[in-house]
């Protein structure tokens, strides 16, 4: 898996794409002189409810410069502030820092990894210099070591339920399974309804399924609409939403699988299938991360991971 994985990865760097999970050497270390801003960074600071505030990414992949395709928020409670998630690089993670500042003089006292990926864990290290604790779960600091060294994990592992209390708030952290193997958590602020859902949302965005299983994502997503019906949904990637949202990404994973159960009935290969299903169907023409649904040779994309998935597992005999 690792292999696959940094095979994918030096694919994406050799086409010159930078995607989610691409940690380009340079991107990492700190950018000394030029200073960005939100508009620069692509980033729109939205409050979602009171004392809540999502950083929405308008970037694509491949990214431009500086232009952020993840999103980030914090929670501000009586006694501190609660950070999901610290984008790419430091400069990104920098600059939530300065807008969580110019809107409360209450510390930051907890960063939360929503799960590994180097999208969302590469500001780590400006938390970690400020002595402010990060929060990660199950085998999050192996797979970011092995993603990126340079990456700083999380120095506190949660492995069940976990609450949160920032004086007058309280954020509810859960594990949810899917999009990789054991680090996804979910923050939910139950007085505000709102639901960080990491990437398990991905909202107008192919997601990158290369990475877990679509089967759990599914399951994991059928409980969360179920639990939180009338939550507002911050996604990893995309607009802040309502819970369609995540419908929406239950939909894409449900054609998926018919799609991939489609290709079995008909004994395709997966070189067969991938070839006759190239094109993005008209439900997903306006969707960003194009180059994650059929593209990309050497990384996972979303027809890799359906045959995998659901045809090739299915078609492997008990007794060969
Ligand atoms: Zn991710």
């Amino acid at each position: 898996m690792v292999s696959k994985w940094q095979k994918g990865l030096w694919a994406v760097v050799v086409a010159c794409v930078t995607l989610a999970f691409t940690i380009v050497p340079g991107f990492l270390v700190a950018q000394p002189s030029s200073s960005i801003d939100l508009s620069s960074a692509g980033l729109s600071l939205e409050q979602v409810a009171d004392r809540v505030y999502a950083l929405v990414g308008q970037g694509d992949i491949p990214a431009e410069g500086d232009v952020s395709f993840v999103n980030a928020g914090f929670v501000i409670g009586s006694e501190g502030v609660l950070v999901i998630d610290t984008f790419s690089s430091p400069k990104l993670a920098e600059l939530m820092f300065a807008q969580i500042k110019s809107l409360t003089d209450k510390p930051i006292r907890y960063v939360l990894n929503t799960h590994y990926h180097p999208d969302h864990t590469g500001g780590n290290s400006v938390p970690a210099s400020l002595g402010i604790p990060i929060v990660g779960r199950g085998q999050i600091r192996e797979l970011m070591a092995k993603a990126n060294p340079q990456l700083v994990p999380p120095n506190i592992i949660i492995n069940s339920e976990t609450d949160f209390w920032l004086g007058d708030r309280h954020v509810r952290v859960e594990r949810v399974e899917g999009h990789t193997k054991g680090t996804d958590v979910v923050a939910y602020v139950p007085e505000a309804r709102v639901l960080f859902a990491g990437d398990m949302v991905f909202n107008q965005r192919f997601p990158y399924t290369g990475d877990g299983s679509i089967k759990n994502w599914q399951g994991s997503l059928y409980r969360l609409l179920v639990s939180y019906p009338d939550a507002k949904v911050v996604p990893g990637h995309g607009n802040v939403g309502d819970v369609s949202i995540m419908r929406a990404q239950l939909g894409y994973f449900n054609f998926l699988e018919q799609l991939a159960l489609s290709w079995k009935s008909k004994g395709l290969s997966k070189e067969q299938a991938i070839a006759q299903s190239q094109e993005i169907p008209e439900a997903y023409k306006d969707y960003k991360f194009q180059a994650l649904y059929a593209g990309n040779p050497g990384l996972q994309n979303n027809l890799d991971s359906a045959y995998d998935q659901f045809s090739r597992s299915l078609g492997i005999p008990l007794i060969p």
